[in-house]
């Protein structure tokens, strides 16, 4: 069956959002500055807040996450260092191998035998290997942490078990970089501030593009010294932007959003439920992201696109994201469609 599809529903990913009219003012009406051989104000003025959100010492605007994950992990680790990371963690499946091309760091994916997206400490421990050794002992230095987890179906690791990952980590001397990128969406369900999250890492990267709407824009938060020298690292990297403060300022509206996340999770519950009342193999979503188990995932696809449904494939299975330009009557609507529509 086929429908005269005049607006297709777009669950392909969060940072699909567009700024809306006050953002697109508050980016209109930013006071600006050229950010490399002096500050932007406004960049200024986000980069202190969002240190503060995070409970870090100091944070850096990056256009990107990618950018932000690209510098901690090169800050972090010397050439050939291994560094672990749960397996399909966004820094080993989805940033081109730059960890290992720029970086040049050798990734050691983890199995998620602490819970969804995240390895257990053992694990942690067990791999990292032993911490002394003779000259030809493998340097293990760093644990990249991803909450929520994207791949893992926006899985959140809960404060506690973050703890103790951070110490088992501590123990056998890595230190530890958090890709915070959906940290919002796990402060938001958990209704902790993200500064709850962060704690006794080493680095933090957090994206404002994604389900808060900003149209461009992330984040790498550290200690003033850590951010001193991922400063220099930005600017090698083509990341310094001289009147960026019409994006900061989009950032800066973003953060008030964080606790409106809640609204794509509820969302998120509702597509679940209705998707595994017509049948379909689906995970309870903790956040914003919906993992449907198909047998064929092209053709669920290409059946979706044929309704005016759009989503994407994620760890071999159909991934729905929910986000503020996805209502809940747009739910209702898609959940219609598929019913009508058959599988
Ligand atoms: C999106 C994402 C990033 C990177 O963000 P970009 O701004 O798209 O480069 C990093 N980590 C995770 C977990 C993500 O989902």
């Amino acid at each position: 069956m086929t429908f005269a599809v005049s607006r297709p529903i777009d669950f392909r990913s969060d940072t699909i959002t567009t700024p809306d009219g006050a953002m697109r003012s508050a980016m209109a009406a930013a006071e600006v500055g050229d950010n490399v051989i002096d500050t932007d104000p406004t960049i200024g003025e986000l980069e202190r807040r969002t240190a503060s959100t995070l409970g870090m010492e100091a944070a850096l605007w990056t256009p990107s996450g990618t950018m932000a994950n690209l510098i901690a992990l090169s800050l972090h680790l010397r050439r050939g260092d291994r560094f672990l990371a749960p397996r399909n963690a966004h820094v080993l499946t989805n940033e081109l191998g730059s960890a290992a091309w720029l970086a040049g760091g050798m990734p050691d994916p983890l199995e998620h035998d602490g819970g969804p997206g995240r390895p257990s400490p053992r694990t942690v421990r067990t791999a990292a290997g032993t911490r002394e050794g003779p000259y030809y002992t493998l340097r293990t230095t760093l644990l990249c942490l991803e909450n929520t987890h994207n791949a893992a179906g926006g899985a959140i690791t809960p404060p506690d078990e973050h703890a103790q990952l951070v110490a088992a980590a501590r123990d056998v001397g890595l230190k530890v970089h958090l890709d915070g990128a959906r940290l919002w969406n796990a402060a938001a369900a958990l209704d902790l501030p993200p500064a709850a999250l962060t704690v006794g890492v080493d680095s933090v990267s957090a994206c404002f593009s994604k389900g808060l709407g900003a149209p461009v824009g992330s984040v790498l938060a550290g200690s003033a010294e850590f951010i001193e020298q991922a400063r220099r690292m930005r600017q090698m990297l083509g990341g310094g932007v001289r009147q960026g403060g019409v994006l900061a300022a989009a950032c800066l509206l973003a953060l008030d959003r964080v606790g409106e996340l809640a609204t794509d999770h509820a969302n998120a519950k509702t597509l679940a439920t209705g998707l595994a009342e017509l049948g379909w193999d689906v995970s309870e979503p903790q956040t914003n992201i919906v993992l449907a188990d198909v047998p064929d995932v092209q053709l669920a696809l290409e059946q979706l696109r044929g309704i005016g449904i759009l989503a994407l494939p994620m760890a071999g299975k159909v991934r729905f994201v929910l986000h503020r330009n996805v209502s809940a009557d747009d739910v209702d609507e898609a959940l219609r469609r598929i019913k009508e529509g058959g599988r």
